[in-house]
């Protein structure tokens, strides 16, 4: 078997972008696409002489446009590619929801038009010169995950991937396995970061814990994290201001700035 003509063009694509992430999950509602949202925003807030792309190839429900307010946007198509959208000067999104006739239409996509629809958003998207790609996928582990590694194995510069995931056992379970794909894959694993650890009553202020943990002591995705050896990044609580301003597309970094989660958020982001 040859090998794939993608693999050249990929790279040569992405050779001025110095880092790629990708941000995985193993079950759908963990808050992936929340937090791929959050993570761009802030490291675009922070760094403001780095240049940032997002990639959206959650094929089942491609999010971002909405998060980022640009829902209905037209991507550009020139002699160099097309231009993804930007929502700030030093951001730009380029999302499979651009590109799809209805929201519907990719779901009963099979494995090789959805390995030609990466293979075709990695090597024609003209981002220049950037600091960070920043890619959501889908949940799970599928074709998209393979082929998106394969792509971006093969390209210069670093690589790698962020895992999120609910205290819940059942959504560590499938981080497990997230994490046995990134070690079978070659993949560095940047860090795991729990999403909705606690709830913060607006009215009264008290923290309470939403899933079960299951121990007292220990928090359960840190002590996964030890087991399985790979970085803790942090928690983030479930707040409701973040799902509104995602909902909205608004910026919630901006919107709430001095919020405990956007101090988490900044956090998490200086140790990716
Ligand atoms: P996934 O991409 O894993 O399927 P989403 O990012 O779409 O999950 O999140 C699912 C829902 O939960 C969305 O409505 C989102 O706004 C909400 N959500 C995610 N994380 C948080 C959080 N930390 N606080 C409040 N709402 C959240």
């Amino acid at each position: 078997k040859g090998k794939d003509p993608g693999i050249e063009l990929v790279k040569q694509r992405l050779v001025d972008v110095k880092n790629k992430l990708m941000i995985l999950s193993g079950k759908g509602g963990v808050g992936k696409s929340s937090l791929t949202n959050l993570i761009s925003r802030t490291f675009a807030h922070v760094n403001v002489n780095q240049n940032f792309g997002v990639l959206d190839i959650d094929i089942c429900g491609p999010s971002q446009p909405r998060m980022f307010g640009v829902l209905g946007e037209q991507v550009h198509q020139s002699g160099s590619g097309w231009s993804p959208v930007f929502i700030e000067e030093n951001l730009s999104l380029m999302s499979i929801g651009f590109l799809l006739d209805s929201p519907d239409d990719a779901i009963i996509w099979r494995g090789p038009k959805k390995n030609g629809m990466i293979r075709q958003f990695l090597s024609e998207v003209n981002w220049e010169s950037l600091d960070y790609l920043i890619i959501d996928s889908p949940p799970g582990t599928s074709d998209e995950h393979l082929s998106v590694s394969t792509y971006i194995s093969s390209c210069d510069g670093k690589f790698g991937a962020v895992l999120i995931s609910t205290p819940q056992e059942v959504s560590l379970l499938d981080v497990r396995k997230q994490i046995s794909f990134c070690k079978k894959m070659n993949i560095p694993i940047i860090g795991v970061i729990e999403n909705m650890s606690t709830f913060i009553c607006p009215k009264c202020t008290t923290e309470s814990k939403i899933f079960p943990n299951n121990s007292k002591d220990v928090n359960s995705t840190e002590q996964m994290c030890k087991d399985m050896d790979v970085n803790f990044l942090g928690q983030i609580p479930l707040d409701p201001r973040l799902t509104r301003c995602c909902d909205e597309g608004k910026n919630f970094i901006i919107e709430h700035e001095d919020s405990p989660t956007v101090i988490v958020l900044k956090e998490i982001v200086a140790k990716i």
